[in-house]
């Protein structure tokens, strides 16, 4: 296409404006969740996604061994059970597929506007409405938003000094090279989380020599995953009262586990003495078990789960190295205790950039200010979902809403059925908006903060849950069981609906 051509086609896309019930941003779990809510209440919307195809994170992550650490009969929504899942904790070809057909199913695709990246959304008091610019040229007008854009979808690659000069090939782990050959090379992974383990068995049996760079080491349990027997699949099939049963016995057996994410807690100690014994059956020689058994709480970063990642960091072919980065030149990563490891190739599992919510979104409230400016550094939604200043906008796996210990569909679709609720609640009263109460939200983060005292998130270890301050910004305080019942039908009375505000309204400041 010519620029003539693609100017004029943009010019007219920016005056092109359709008026929506609600604006979907995000087309992964959580944005077709939304949808599916959306659809079922019977709104007009449409969801925004910014690539050319949806999945969100499981489209994203395409490393080799990457896979659901959640057991896939419950990683999935509940309106949609799926008996096909070949293996208990299904690989990302599989869960990409699966949301795909979820979509195709429930006629949601015809909702997608694919390679439409919202770049800002304001909000016009005065007509109740908001309006999204995406980056090409277009605008959506909506009454609602529900942003549903993720927490664990922007690279976070570390500034390691003398990485440029570096002549092999480097990349993240979510942005995997797949046509580079690892066979016969030496292989260096930064980072030992969620993703690295993972990746490093098969990398481990392609590459010559594999050096793993761990800051920190992580608590790690048998997956014991394993194929689903034929007969198994049948019976999910032609049994779908025991599929739920086994979905529901899925659910309890991980929400029975959040006592051990409780500091100081019988069960905490108990599994952690457990873990202990296991790591000292499973790993050897002593300084390779000692180098890989953490010092912190368990649960104070995110509980791995794996079967092949001990055997594989016990290969000959397989190195630790536990000192710290000190930087990189041509052809090798030179560690603190001065030496050189050799590398063709650095493979970067390095995570997210987890803090930055609505990264790249410039939205603009009530009074024209901007989200990031009102959080300060600290993003905060009551239930995760709403923030005073915000009307008609939402998030769905908004702050304060990760979980360790259960599956992260089951929050999306409590959301998804709050959201949906909300807005039915304002069309059916002809609302022009509605607004979280800074009350509501002040009493809401009095009490998870409470909750947050006792629990692991908070301990003696970096992760990812926390912001530069150290605050847990991003995980859920407690069972799901309390979040469920917290948004299983909105209170209304934590919402100014129609902006007819109630008496004795507070200022709300998270600084
Ligand atoms: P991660 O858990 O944050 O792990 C990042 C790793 O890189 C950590 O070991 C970290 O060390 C290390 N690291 C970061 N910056 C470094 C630096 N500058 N130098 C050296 N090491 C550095 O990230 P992730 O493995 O991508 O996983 C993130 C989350 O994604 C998981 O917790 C999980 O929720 C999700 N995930 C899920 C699945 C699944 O199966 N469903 C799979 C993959 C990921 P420190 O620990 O010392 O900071």
């Amino acid at each position: 296409m010519d620029t003539a051509t693609r100017t004029a086609q943009t010019a007219t896309a920016a005056q092109a404006s359709e008026c929506l019930d609600v604006l979907v941003i995000g087309a992964g779990f959580a944005g077709i969740g939304m949808g599916f809510e959306l659809k079922r209440a019977g709104h007009r919307f449409v969801i925004l996604e910014q690539a050319e195809e949806i999945g969100g994170t499981w489209r994203d992550n395409t490393y080799p061994g990457c896979a659901c650490d959640t057991e896939s009969h419950h990683y999935s929504y509940s309106f949609a059970p799926n008996p096909d899942w070949t293996r208990r904790f299904a690989p990302q070809p599989e869960i990409l597929a699966y949301l795909k057909k979820v979509a195709a199913d429930f006629g949601l695709l015809e909702h997608i506007r694919l390679g439409e990246a919202t770049e800002r959304l304001s909000y016009d008091a005065e007509k109740g409405l908001w309006s999204a610019q995406t980056s090409g040229g277009r605008r959506f007008e909506a009454r609602f938003v529900a942003a549903a854009v993720g927490q664990l979808n922007h690279p976070s690659e570390p500034v390691i000094s003398g990485l440029d000069s570096f002549s092999g090939a480097h990349f993240h782990s979510a942005k995997w090279d797949h046509e580079y050959d690892f066979r016969g090379k030496k292989v260096a992974v930064i980072g030992s989380g969620a993703s690295a383990i993972q990746l490093i068995p098969p990398l481990a049996e392609a590459a010559a020599r594999l050096t793993v760079f761990q800051r920190s080491p992580n608590w790690i349990v048998p997956k014991n995953d394993r194929e689903f027997s034929k007969l198994e699949k049948h019976l999910f099939r032609r049994l779908p009262l025991w599929a739920r049963l086994y979905r529901y016995w899925i659910y309890w057996s991980w929400e029975s586990s959040w006592p051990e994410f409780l500091t100081e807690s019988r069960t905490a100690r108990r599994r952690t003495a457990e873990i202990v014994k296991d790591i000292a059956r499973r790993v050897a020689p002593a300084s390779l078990r000692s180098a890989m058994t953490p010092d912190y709480p368990l649960g104070c970063k995110r509980i791995l789960l794996a079967d092949n990642f001990y055997p594989a960091m016990q290969r000959d072919n397989v190195t630790l190295a536990e000192a710290p980065i000190d930087h990189i030149d041509r052809s090798a990563i030179v560690t603190a205790d001065g030496v050189r490891h050799e590398v063709d190739c650095i493979v970067m599992a390095t995570g997210f950039k987890s803090h930055d919510f609505l990264k790249g979104l410039e939205v603009r409230g009530r009074e024209d200010q901007e989200i990031h400016a009102t959080w300060n550094g600290t993003p905060e939604a009551y239930l995760g979902i709403s923030v005073p200043g915000f009307p008609n906008f939402f998030l769905l796996y908004g702050p304060n809403t990760n979980l360790g210990h259960n599956s992260i569909i089951f929050m999306i679709e409590c959301q998804a059925h709050y959201i949906s609720r909300l807005i039915s609640e304002a069309m059916t009263r002809n609302a022009k908006s509605l607004e979280v109460t800074p009350r509501a939200m002040t009493d809401f983060y009095r009490e998870l903060e409470r909750d947050m005292a006792r629990t692991a998130w908070v301990g003696g270890c970096s992760s990812w849950y926390k912001n530069a301050e150290g605050r847990v910004i991003n995980n859920w305080s407690s069972h799901t069981l309390k979040y469920w019942w917290r948004t299983r039908r909105p209170n209304l009375e934590d919402y100014v609906i129609d902006g007819a505000a109630p008496d004795g309204i507070m200022e709300y400041s998270n600084g």
